[in-house]
């Protein structure tokens, strides 16, 4: 909670009991939630269109990124501290476990350094991968 409300403060946006719900509930899963889900977790709090605009709000801001699954199904996760409402520097892996179906944002150190062909020039990365997540190949 304490967390939420400074994500808010930190990119101007106003605390509103939904936007730090959602942040808490981004936070607290360790992997990427989509807005269906958030729907059923929150469906005592709001509908369906103020969980849309609060995840758009969000996203413009730079708190939650979103990230689409292998079946197309959007999936939000919060961003790391870089994002503003100008640019997402999400540059982290996102693993798409083949067994659950999860996305997880995995920090790896140093992104792949690639020679482009001259004129070119990177501004953001997005980098996924698809395996077997944690829980899935304990099982
Ligand atoms: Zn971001
Ligand atoms: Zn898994
Ligand atoms: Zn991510």
């Amino acid at each position: 909670m304490e967390s939420a409300i400074r994500v808010l403060r930190d990119h101007g946006l106003r605390k509103t009991s939904i936007r730090i719900k959602v942040i808490d509930l981004l936070s607290s899963a360790n992997h990427a939630v989509s807005q269906p889900d958030l729907e059923q977790q929150l469906e005592s709090e709001a509908d369906r269109v103020t969980i849309y605009r609060t995840l758009k709000s969000l996203e413009e801001k730079g708190v939650v990124h979103k990230i689409l699954d292998m079946a197309g199904l959007s999936k939000y996760a919060l961003c790391k501290d870089e994002c503003t409402d100008h640019q997402h520097k999400d540059e982290h892996l996102h693993f798409h476990c083949q067994v659950c179906g999860n996305i997880f944002c995995l920090n790896i150190p140093g992104l792949p350094d690639y020679n482009l062909p001259a004129g070119y020039s990177i501004k953001q990365m997005h980098l996924s991968a698809e395996g077997v997540c944690v829980s899935c190949s304990k099982g």
